[in-house]
């Protein structure tokens, strides 16, 4: 039987009285690349977060996996990237190769420390994102773009089969972010990771990704690119320019 990476069915939520998400279903299934978008305060970070299992929905179903987001045994299959890393202080004297090595550690009860098939993966994860040159280097040190690397391996080092991205681009130029969402499609194409990724680059995204997913509260769109490009209803709500701006399906 197939399971798939992401189910949610009737989900909403709210904080207090404010409602954020109405009546959310969709499914992700294996191999997929959802560019997840909506305006701000659409309710991204908030479904991400029950994704991920910090958040109880109010109301409906939530799977990954066809487990409860909250167990345990899904930390080896997820790997997530935060917009920020809010606890990273980059003046922090860590190397590269240590933080990355947290991606193993930080998941573990007893023992945290690194036997050789951790730095077998810490070395094949530096590898795949080709910054095993600058594995000594402190993070401080290296440009937005060097430092979303290191960060995206520190999230891969598990090998999840599972990749949530939460805007992790914000911080970086119109050129790394490109390169960012590129890197990310290799991963899914090459490694079969299936990706979630929060982006606010509408106008790019579907270049990348094979679905879209637009929230706000609820879903106005689920699909791919293809579908989306010849839907009448997407053309009245983005205008048709817009629409065929985001579709990345003309010349
Ligand atoms: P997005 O990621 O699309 O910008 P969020 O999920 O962060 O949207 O927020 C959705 C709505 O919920 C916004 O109106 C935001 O102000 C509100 N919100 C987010 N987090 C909290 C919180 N911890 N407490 C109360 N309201 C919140």
């Amino acid at each position: 039987m197939q399971i798939e990476p992401i189910m949610c069915q009737g989900l909403s939520f709210r904080y207090g009285d404010h409602e954020v998400l109405s009546d959310i279903s969709f499914t992700v299934n294996r191999g997929d690349y959802v560019g997840l978008v909506g305006p701000n305060g659409s309710g991204k970070s908030t479904l991400i977060r029950i994704i991920l299992g910090l958040l109880r929905p109010l109301t409906g179903r939530v799977m990954v996996f066809g487990a409860d987001p909250s167990e345990r045994k899904l930390r080896d299959r997820l790997g997530y990237l935060p917009q920020k890393m809010a606890s990273f202080n980059p003046h922090f004297p860590s190397s590269v190769r240590e933080i990355v090595s947290l991606g193993l550690i930080s998941g573990r009860r007893f023992p945290k420390s690194l036997g050789r098939d951790d730095h077998i993966a810490i070395d094949k994860a530096l590898d795949l994102m080709n910054i095993s040159g600058i594995s000594r280097s402190l993070i401080g040190d290296l440009s937005g773009g060097q430092q979303q690397r290191v960060f995206l391996a520190r999230a891969l080092v598990n090998g999840p089969e599972l990749l949530v991205l939460d805007e992790p681009t914000t911080a970086l130029d119109p050129e790394t972010r490109q390169n960012f969402f590129t890197l990310l499609a290799e991963l899914n194409r090459t490694g079969k990771v299936t990706v979630v990724l929060v982006t606010h680059d509408i106008g790019s995204i579907g270049k990348y990704a094979s679905r879209l997913l637009y929230i706000d509260k609820s879903v106005v769109f689920y699909g791919g690119f293809d579908e989306f490009c010849l839907s009448g209803d997407m053309g009245k709500f983005f205008g048709e320019s817009s629409q065929h701006l985001i579709c990345h399906r003309h010349e």
